[in-house]
């Protein structure tokens, strides 16, 4: 996803209450074609840094194992 479109994402979802998101569905961001190194969720449009555990999200937590 480009980071515009995370932007664009993370703008609605304050607009709709901004409530708690499981980030159970996210993807590599991009920004200009390159990789940002960062995970962005499809839901809430909130970034986090590959490797690390999506803020606010501790229920949900477990996908990336290293
Ligand atoms: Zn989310």
């Amino acid at each position: 996803m480009q980071a515009d479109d995370g932007n664009k994402i993370r703008a609605r979802w304050k607009e709709s209450g901004g409530g708690t998101c499981a980030h159970g569905d996210y993807e590599k961001e991009y920004y200009l074609g390159a990789d940002t190194g960062d995970y962005v969720c499809k839901s809430c449009g909130e970034t986090w840094m590959r490797g690390t555990k999506p803020p606010g999200a501790g229920a949900a937590g477990g996908q990336e194992r290293s």
